[in-house]
């Protein structure tokens, strides 16, 4: 058999088996869709030869044995009532992964427990009077760059080259087995010697590539083997980008497009497996039961949806697809994709870039650069017809747009099409909401919803009104009134590694605007803040509710999937100074537990 229909028969008969042995049945256009896809893309699933290494590595700690039936006895039950959350004292039941019932009768949790075998019952855990909320869902976050962040050497903050090849060397020993070594966040405008490193150092720590990109995406540096492997040498030319050579020599140093010049710069698929458990295992210590990806290419999330039919990625994923002309016309044509963990029905769009580097586009110049407006990611039609295809094909558009110009034409394409996404519920979003000029707000009323960081608020307080000047800063970073505009729809996200993953960092941004972790910072426009109770429903039931997965998770209720986020505190009453503190007790994803903290 050739190998590329041997992948097709394994997937097949693996899809297969999984759809008996699971409650969620598979569809056809499944199967069509990996098979396109790995034949569309060559896409090398060595990663199957590789999971049962990769499963070894990253055991979650502390996890239990697959038990999906269970009892959690006295909790107090979060549950939602409009705007306002009250809690029940009682029993949770959940059958195959999703709540069978909510109750406060001892009696009748005792007879199932007597009767464990006749009911199936296999876990019972007593939470002692613990607090128990909605699975939390970040609405806005890369995962997979997260994992990849996680398994790379972090640079940041290094004040030489010197500390760099500490932090090398430290990482090459305690992880002998990678294949590659990547690092990222270097700054040599941070070190005392403000040159530009060369690879001489990097020579003798290991004989594998090791390759460190600058903390702005724009330079690496390889040393020989990196080089060696991707056949880069004295000769190489480039346009567009630059070698730096020193007397005849490589230094490593690749400029712009000469760092697509190296053959190992994107990881492999076996890296991203094992990265996407990376960032799994973390997201579960912090609560995490969904994760809203801002933008994967179709490769990655065959990759994904492979790991999760093989029961290693557990965590369900809304995924938007980055959009480019062949993403748009595979999926328009093919339709969305919706497994219990995976759901991809979005494209992520950029229309515009960063307001911290000056690349948010705005309606007038820069308070702090003159004639400067930012930049135009994409074209005003580029944009509109992409949203008409987008909108008669029945798929939710969201959109990154950070400055006042850019949210006002996003506003207004979308607005063309108001009459259809009203009929059909689309529920376009836009990332970020950062800059809304007031005239602009409106059209969060007409039903298309903001989607907000409110740790982007306290990160970018201290200089966003150099940019923004004092007039503009007034309508900045407006929860409240964007909340308030929407009808009550404010889904809540971090955008990590951008930001911390801890949903905690979010909960105490939105409701204290300043920093979980410094205390003496001042409060930014205190009164855009949120109450605990609008900041844990927008951690909850809006992402679900911009995820078109309302009927599923947000809230504890009968039906839903059993995805808890469970504490030992109030985290609607706890003081102020111990949110930062609070630990999660135990995390749960379709009834089962996926995370237990340890005292230890
Ligand atoms: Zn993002």
């Amino acid at each position: 058999m050739n190998k590329r229909i041997k992948i097709f028969f394994s997937l097949f008969i693996v899809s297969f088996l999984e759809c008996y042995s699971t409650t969620h049945s598979i569809h056809f256009s499944d199967f069509k869709f990996l098979r396109d896809l790995d034949q569309k893309n060559e896409i090398n699933i060595t990663v199957d030869s590789h999971l049962n290494n990769v499963g070894k590595q990253f055991q979650i700690n502390n996890i239990h044995p697959k038990k999906i039936d269970a009892v959690l006895m006295n909790g107090k039950i979060a549950q939602y009532e409009n705007d306002s959350v009250y809690y029940i004292n009682g029993h949770l039941i959940i059958k195959n992964g999703k709540i069978k019932a909510i109750t406060k009768s001892k009696i009748k949790i005792e007879k199932l427990i007597k009767h464990r075998k006749k009911f199936g019952l296999i876990d019972v855990m007593d939470l002692k009077g613990a607090y128990v909320y909605p699975g939390f869902i970040d609405a806005h976050a890369h995962f997979l760059h997260q994992g990849i962040a996680l398994n790379s050497i972090n640079l940041l903050g290094t004040k030489s080259w010197e500390e760099c090849i500490e932090r090398v060397k430290h990482f090459v020993k305690k992880n002998p087995n990678k294949k590659v070594y990547r690092g990222q966040g270097w700054d040599q405008n941070d070190w005392e010697l403000t040159e530009f490193p060369n690879n001489s150092n990097l020579e003798s720590i290991t004989d594998k590539p090791i390759i460190l990109s600058r903390i702005d995406g724009h330079a690496i540096l390889a040393n020989s083997k990196a080089l060696k492997i991707s056949k880069i040498d004295i000769n190489t030319e480039i346009s567009g980008g630059e070698i730096i050579k020193n007397n005849e020599n490589l230094t490593g140093l690749l400029i712009d497009n000469a760092q697509s010049l190296l053959t190992i710069q994107e990881p492999n698929n076996q890296e991203k497996s094992e990265a996407l458990l990376a960032a799994q295992e973390k997201a579960f210590q912090f609560g995490l039961t969904g994760i809203h990806d801002a933008g994967l290419p179709s490769k990655d999330i065959m990759l994904i949806d492979t790991l999760q039919r093989r029961q290693k990625l557990k965590i369900p994923l809304y995924i938007m697809v980055s959009e480019s002309e062949d993403e748009l016309n595979y999926w328009l044509n093919n339709g969305p994709l919706k497994t219990k963990l995976i759901d991809v029905r979005s494209f992520k769009f950029y229309s515009d870039g960063a307001l911290g580097s000056r690349g948010a586009l705005m309606r007038k110049p820069y308070s702090d650069r003159e004639n400067h407006f930012g930049s135009e990611i994409r074209s005003f039609d580029y944009m509109l017809s992409a949203a008409e295809r987008i909108a008669n094909n029945g798929w939710q558009m969201n959109t990154h747009c950070i400055g006042d110009s850019a949210n006002r034409r996003m506003l207004n394409i979308y607005q063309l099409f108001i009459d259809k996404l009203k009929k059909n519920d689309l529920r376009w979003r836009i990332e970020h909401a950062q800059v809304v000029h007031p005239k602009d707000r409106i059209a969060f009323g007409l039903g298309i919803i903001p989607s907000v960081q409110p740790s982007h608020a306290t990160s970018d307080m201290n200089w966003a009104i150099n940019r923004l000047g004092p007039e503009r800063i007034l309508y900045a970073y407006s929860y409240l009134t964007l909340r308030e505009v929407s009808g009550g729809i404010l889904p809540l996200g971090t955008d990590f590694p951008v930001e911390s993953m801890n949903p905690l960092n979010t909960f105490y941004s939105a409701i204290y605007r300043k920093s979980m972790h410094d205390k003496s910072q001042p409060t930014f426009q205190i009164q855009q803040a949120l109450s605990r109770e609008q900041a844990l429903i927008g951690m909850t039931r809006d992402p679900a509710f911009a995820s078109f997965q309302e009927n599923e998770v947000g809230q504890i209720k009968i039906g839903m999937w059993a995805n808890f986020t469970i504490f030992t505190s109030d985290i609607l009453k706890c003081p102020q100074d111990s949110i930062s503190e609070l630990k999660v007790l135990q995390t749960w994803v379709h009834g089962e537990l996926v995370y237990m903290f340890n005292k230890k």
